[in-house]
């Protein structure tokens, strides 16, 4: 029997430098892998092809490491003050890629707990995800106990909104688990769907990706978008169903310190500069940048599709 236990776990979880921690146990998730084919078939994936692929892991997790026992789900808050408002000089980009890349920053958060972990007892293992597995993240997070799912399909944390990232954790430990959280409280508010610039967000909470500016600035790999498509003056993400959710304007919490500081050094990049780069010399300036993804041609793309339909956030 392992000397660890979910209260110790998550105690070492928060030292890690994770801000919110919840357990469950790996779940078979047949009906999610149902609800995302039906919204695959429908079309709403656009290029997103991999969201196709992998369908038995993402039902069942324990094929991705088959000696788990629990589901670690943690979340780290990347919100910004209001001064920050995401504007560059080649136009907005989204909180979330204002700073360090998140991926490298919750592996490396994940390897120091599992480090702590092993220190305890030996016999701990894991494997760890971000955005980086088919995995059901924002359900399991859920049925960790973390929230609920919001109208514009993100979690949503009671008293602290849904500006973080979902890391999981997959132990080979058995914990006690949390309850999960069953009820839903967006109740008659309808303000992420009437902000969102494109109409993306369906009435039956549905996500159509195609129509999103997060997909269209981020996944879509063409070197020109489709005419008829609309950025809002957005080069990188989009946060304007997060920006008007009461649950951020309430109780959204900013980091302290903050993981995720700003890079000047991006942010105030200009189109001259940007041509100045060769592609190599781009993404080495800003390897530790989410925003390297498409590299310095996507971002290029999108600053110029705004501009050729003179569109300002
Ligand atoms: S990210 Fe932007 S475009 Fe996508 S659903 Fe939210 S508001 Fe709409
Ligand atoms: S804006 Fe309103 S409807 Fe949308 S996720 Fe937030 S609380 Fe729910």
């Amino acid at each position: 029997m392992s000397v660890l236990n979910s209260g110790l776990v998550k105690q070492l979880t928060l030292s890690a430098g994770f801000h919110s921690v919840g357990i469950t146990k790996p779940h078979l998730l047949s009906e999610h892998l149902k609800t995302l084919q039906t919204w695959v078939s429908a079309g709403f994936k656009g290029e997103m092809d991999y969201l196709e692929k992998n369908q038995s892991i993402r039902q069942d997790i324990t094929l991705l490491y088959p000696e788990v026992k629990s589901v670690l789900v943690t979340l780290l808050h990347y919100d910004k003050p209001v001064s920050f408002t995401g504007d560059t000089p080649l136009g907005k980009i989204s909180k979330y890629a204002a700073g360090t890349d998140y991926h490298l920053v919750i592996k490396s958060q994940f390897s120091e707990l599992l480090t702590s972990l092993q220190q305890l007892d030996p016999s701990a293992n894991g494997r760890f995800f971000t955005d980086s597995a088919p995995i059901f993240e924002r359900e399991y997070a859920r049925l960790a106990g973390l929230g609920w799912i919001g109208k514009h399909t993100l979690l949503i944390e009671p008293r602290k909104g849904s500006f973080f990232f979902i890391g999981i954790l997959l132990l080979n430990i058995e914990l006690e688990t949390d309850a999960p959280f069953e009820t839903q409280h967006c109740g008659t508010c309808r303000a992420c769907i009437d902000a969102c610039p494109t109409q993306a967000i369906g009435e039956d909470g549905h996500l159509d990706s195609v129509k999103c500016i997060s997909y269209q600035t981020i996944e879509v790999k063409t070197p020109e978008l489709h005419q008829d498509v609309n950025l809002s003056g957005w080069i990188w993400g989009c946060d304007s169903c997060q920006d008007v959710c009461p649950w951020n304007l309430k109780f959204s919490e900013l980091p302290e310190p903050d993981v995720f500081p700003p890079d000047l050094s991006l942010l105030s990049f200009n189109e001259d500069q940007l041509l100045s780069l060769s592609e190599n010399q781009f993404r080495k300036k800003f390897s530790h940048s989410a925003l390297t993804r498409r590299g310095k041609k996507g971002i290029l793309r999108n600053f110029w599709h705004n501009k050729s339909k003179n569109t300002k956030p």
